[in-house]
């Protein structure tokens, strides 16, 4: 078993909501801590990666926080979401803005489901580019977390979508 140097790396909350399927938050807890398997952290645990320089930007290592964050295909993806006050520096901290964000419990929701699906669907499309060699953009990638995050608020849900929130009016404006 490995021993994660959990010291290491900022613990973040996160919201282990029943609207979100199991398999979303599990790589989201994971993603926080930095255990996901970007390039970077294979190399480290002596896994042979063609190479470890993002394939987007062919700029940078990909570690967890470049490809999630930090590089400018996720960077264009986040402004999508137009959340200007999120730091984007470790993967932590959009999982710790969505959860302080709003003292309403229903608007708190809705923010870490965007936050959440965001993070969710840059490392779906790394994958798809990576292993099925499919090509995308920011903008299909923000297409699919409106509808992540429509698929979410839906599930387990009672209350009409359109009523959730606002701020899902508003997001759907702003993604349109
Ligand atoms: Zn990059």
């Amino acid at each position: 078993m490995i021993d994660w140097p959990t010291n290491l790396v900022p613990q973040v909350k996160v919201e282990w909501m029943k609207e979100i399927p199991i398999k979303f938050l599990s790589f989201i807890w994971r993603a926080s801590l930095g255990r996901i398997p970007a390039a970077t952290e294979l190399a480290k645990r002596g896994i042979t990666v063609e190479s470890i320089q993002c394939g987007y930007c062919m700029a940078m290592d990909e570690s967890p926080n470049h490809i999630l964050l930090n590089c400018t295909f996720a960077k264009t993806v986040w402004e999508w979401c137009n959340m200007p006050q999120i730091q984007l520096n470790t993967v932590g901290e959009p999982i710790e803005y969505a959860a302080k964000h709003d003292t309403c419990r229903k608007n708190m929701k809705v923010i870490i489901n965007i936050c959440y699906s965001t993070l969710w669907e840059i490392w779906k499309a790394r994958n798809e580019r990576i292993f099925k060699r499919l090509i995308t953009t920011p903008t299909l990638v923000a297409d699919n977390i409106q509808m992540t995050v429509h698929t979410w608020m839906k599930y387990k849900s009672s209350c009409p979508f359109t009523n959730l929130s606002p701020i899902v009016t508003e997001y759907d404006t702003r993604i349109m």
